[in-house]
């Protein structure tokens, strides 16, 4: 139990999918030119629709 951040976050709980960041990654394969690479453009959170948080308190899973 964090009880630092659960003081600080109010009724907000920090989205345990991105970890505040509104983000998640999403590592695609690609090529680009050629070469062979990894792209990680990030996507929207799907836990939080990017707002890095969810409201009420969420128990720890
Ligand atoms: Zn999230």
């Amino acid at each position: 139990m964090d009880e630092d951040e659960a003081a600080t976050s109010g009724n907000h709980t920090v989205c345990p999918l991105c970890g505040g960041a509104g983000v998640v990654s999403d590592p695609k394969y690609a090529v680009i030119a050629g070469t062979a690479r990894t792209i990680d453009n990030g996507r929207p959170c799907r836990g939080c629709e990017g707002n890095g948080y969810r409201s009420g308190l969420i128990p720890p899973v």
